[in-house]
């Protein structure tokens, strides 16, 4: 690929000329500063970033997200410094790239410890949520080239895009972007069942093919003649990694996976997806408790469709997905569909607010979600929501409530380094003891090996059980101690 592709795609996706110049000026700014530098593949290092941006341009990002892209190795790995991107590219893209380069700092230390610090980080850093796509269109490249990397390399890369990257596309709602990151890694963290599910629905495929075009044609014919309107219909196969997890929940049993093989029909808005709905099962009786009305109840990621399984001839079973053009788009893109079209975003989709209507719909759906699997991992993120995660300078993610302070921060990482504590830094500059911490930060803790305990004022301005526990602790040895010393007589004065 190559930047004269990426162009094409801005025009074709109707950028601004002005855009399309600041991308190829973010584009040679990135070359150079990438120069000489080889990827294991044998290929420029520049290749890698280029297709981040393109993967991000027809996620149909904004300009700032995809110099982003072209950008979010540069001040990791190359002499050029984020500094230098500022001044080049302003704040906006700089931010981005910062967000990107301190998720890429977070430290390997055992698959727990590492999914869970992530899983925080992607969270904090949610903030602005293009820091998590970067990664993700990062994601999808550094996945498309793993062949060249050493087998333990590939484990890693490959689970952990199964437990975190895949997970969180799916919460944002970008059901191709979740395929793709599952198909990708799926070969390399379970290569027999890859090669099995890929021969079994293939197969399936060459048997249902008959099926599927008699009821395509049968469709289109009832549709032509109740005069239902009606874009396109089209046949999917389903993603294999997400064919093998419902398999493990059916048994193995592939016969009971009625969507192996589905009809999509994609119609002009929603009224029409009701007519198509009554026109199918006017054709076929539907299975009982197979109608599924995610138009009126959408799922917890705001997935929107009818979907029904219905008895074409007798034995022949076959799931439809009737959805608007706008709903398919939603389901494919999620959060991104339609981004950079959408001119009053400027810097980011209010997330928060977003979260916010994402538990309540959680709640609403808690009863009625049959996926308890998927349910349970939408949960588990939407819980440290309330949390702010920040960095010890080597790069360890500490997790603390909202409100707390550099005090806190201190007693969680060790009683000494509280009771020694006499300032801290947040980001390089000096703040005080009371200031509150934001998701993010980067938190040094200044001590003094000489002072052995903390300040009695500190209780009234810790937010934490722990940090409070603490500090009392300290006070009452040192007081012991104190009155100990008292009651020496070696101490006494003469
Ligand atoms: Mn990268």
């Amino acid at each position: 690929m190559l930047i004269d592709d990426l162009i094409k795609l801005l025009q074709e996706k109707k950028f601004e000329q002005e855009k399309i110049d600041l991308i190829k000026r973010v584009y040679y700014f990135a070359e150079k500063a990438h120069e000489g530098k080889k990827r294991l593949t044998g290929e420029d290092y520049i290749k890698h970033p280029l297709a981040t941006a393109y993967k991000l341009a027809q996620m149909n990002f904004d300009s700032a997200t995809i110099a982003s892209g072209l950008l979010h190795d540069v001040p990791e790995d190359t002499e050029t410094s984020l500094e230098a991107v500022k001044k080049e590219f302003g704040s906006e893209i700089a931010t981005l790239v910062e967000g990107i380069t301190k998720l890429g700092k977070i430290k390997y230390r055992g698959v727990e410890r590492y999914i869970n610090s992530l899983k925080k980080m992607f969270v904090a850093t949610a903030k602005d949520i293009r820091v998590i796509l970067i990664k993700l269109a990062d994601r999808i490249d550094n996945l498309k080239t793993l062949h060249v990397h050493a087998p333990v390399k590939q484990q890693r890369i490959a689970r952990e895009t199964l437990e975190i990257y895949a997970p969180i596309a799916h919460r944002l709602g970008m059901g191709g972007l979740k395929g793709e990151l599952e198909d990708l890694s799926f070969p390399y963290v379970y290569p027999e069942e890859y090669k099995w599910v890929k021969k079994i629905s293939s197969e399936r495929y060459k048997e249902k093919q008959k099926t599927i075009d008699k009821v395509k044609k049968l469709l289109k014919t009832k549709l032509d003649k109740d005069n239902i309107p009606y874009i396109h219909i089209e046949s999917r196969s389903k993603h294999y990694y997400s064919l093998y997890k419902k398999l493990l929940r059916k048994d193995m049993a592939l016969e009971k996976i009625y969507d192996l093989i589905a009809l999509r029909i994609i119609t002009k808005d929603t009224p029409a997806c009701y007519q198509v709905l009554g026109a199918v099962h006017d054709l076929w009786p539907p299975m009982k408790g197979r109608i599924k009305d995610y138009i009126a109840q959408p799922k917890p990621n705001n997935y929107r469709s009818l979907h029904t399984t219905v008895y074409t001839d007798g034995q022949n079973i076959i799931e439809l997905q009737i959805r608007s053009e706008e709903m398919h788009e939603e389901a494919e893109y999620g959060i991104s569909a339609h981004w950079h079209y959408k001119k009053d975003i400027r810097s980011h989709i209010p997330f928060k607010d977003k979260q916010v209507k994402w538990v309540k719909e959680l709640t609403k759906w808690q009863k009625e979600f049959k996926d308890t699997e998927e349910y349970i991992e939408a949960l588990k993120l939407d819980i440290f929501q309330t949390r702010i995660f920040v960095f010890t300078p080597k790069g360890d993610v500490i997790d603390l409530p909202g409100d707390a302070t550099p005090i806190d921060f201190a007693y969680h990482i060790h009683s000494e380094v509280g009771d020694r504590c006499t300032g801290a830094k947040v980001n390089e500059k000096i703040i005080s003891l009371e200031s509150q911490l934001k998701s993010g930060d980067m938190v040094e803790i200044m001590t003094d090996k000489n002072r052995k305990s903390p300040n009695e004022e500190w209780l009234n301005i810790v937010k934490t059980n722990l940090a409070k526990n603490k500090i009392k602790q300290s006070l009452k040895k040192t007081n012991s101690k104190g009155l100990f010393n008292l009651l020496n007589p070696k101490n006494w004065d003469r």
